[in-house]
């Protein structure tokens, strides 16, 4: 097996910035985010460069307190990380406000890559907190290509404080309208991407556009399900890898970012190895979703921009 770290990979988005492949997913359900400050420190120590977090996660404050203490040993420096976080729907009209909250809980002065979280619009209550009924974001009637371009305009003011932006959540239909009526073709769409969902539609436009693909929920999300799809077993046993690593180069060896999540910190320190997947390989991986598409994140409000359940899988 080669022992060569997948963890170095980089890619080169559309404005020259480089980003390492393999970013640290960092979003855990209500009373895990704790466990997030420990991950940080062991995945760093590990290898890992790139962090993707998001407003919504209420993990920013320890991802702060891990990169705190982690520049203060030395391990590493700002700069020699890239850390991603997202704008939620309910600051669709003033995105500056949760930039600055980000920055603030990670105790940082600038981000790489902020991403426009969803291609939607909900509203706050009084407190300028996200409105709820029975559990569930209100929309509200704003343009979500507002907020596109107020971070077009953050951008192009302070390309210091923010290096880089991009969109998530945002199918063929979407990119379109934004290509057609910006002026600033986003540097990634982080989308659901897996060998159970391809999605090879939107990765080839997205190509042919100058955009990188990231994939979430690499492995499937909670518990990791993809990790024991036959194919990715099959190939496991093939290069004498874990199921883990072939899921993640199936994205790295194609070109595209990929943001696995853990907080198990033995599994964070071992990192993943490059595997060298053939193009045959890559095919054989979109082919399982092509024939057997499956999604596992289903939030209730992706209906909207056009998502389909496929699963009634919660994640
Ligand atoms: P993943 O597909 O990364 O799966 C996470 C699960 O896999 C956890 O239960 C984890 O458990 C387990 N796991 C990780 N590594 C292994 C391993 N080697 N063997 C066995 N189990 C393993 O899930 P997510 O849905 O969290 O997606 C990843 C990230 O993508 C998020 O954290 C977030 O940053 C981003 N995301 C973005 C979205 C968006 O709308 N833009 C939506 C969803 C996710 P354990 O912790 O115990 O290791």
């Amino acid at each position: 097996m080669s022992t060569e770290s997948a963890l170095t990979i980089k890619l080169k988005l559309n404005n020259g910035i480089e980003a390492p492949a393999i970013a640290l997913g960092t979003y855990n359900s209500e009373g895990l985010q704790p466990k997030v400050k420990d991950a940080v420190k062991a995945a760093v120590k590990g290898g890992y460069r790139h962090i993707d977090t998001a407003w919504i996660y209420g993990t920013e404050t320890y991802i702060g307190e891990a990169l705190a203490e982690l520049f203060a040993e030395g391990v590493v420096k700002r700069e020699d990380l890239f850390i991603t976080t997202k704008v939620w729907p309910t600051h669709w009209n003033d995105p500056s406000k949760s930039i600055d909250e980000s920055l603030k809980r990670l105790g940082i002065d600038y981000l790489d890559l902020v991403l426009q979280h969803w291609p939607l619009t909900f509203k706050v209550d009084a407190d300028g907190n996200p409105l709820m009924n029975d559990g569930q974001f209100v929309p509200d009637d704003g343009d979500y290509l507002d907020t596109w371009k107020k971070l077009i305009a953050l951008y192009k003011k302070d390309n210091k404080k923010i290096r880089s932006i991009g969109v998530s959540n945002y199918t063929i239909p979407y990119l379109e309208r934004l290509l057609k009526e910006t002026d600033i073709v986003p540097v990634v769409n982080q989308v659901e991407l897996h060998p159970s969902l391809p999605q090879v539609d939107l990765v080839k436009f997205s190509k042919d556009h100058g955009i990188l693909t990231e994939a979430f929920s690499p492995l499937g999300s909670r518990g990791a399900p993809l990790l024991k799809l036959p194919i990715v077993e099959t190939l496991a046993k093939k290069y004498d890898a874990s199921p883990a690593e072939i899921l993640i180069n199936y994205h790295v060896k194609s070109g595209r970012l990929a943001a696995p999540r853990s907080i198990n910190t033995e599994r964070l320190a071992k990192g993943f190895n490059s595997v060298p997947l053939t193009a045959d390989d890559l095919k054989s991986l979109d082919q399982e979703g092509i024939d057997h598409p499956k999604r596992y994140v289903n939030m209730g409000f992706a209906k909207s921009v056009g998502y389909e359940n496929w699963s009634e899988d919660k994640p």
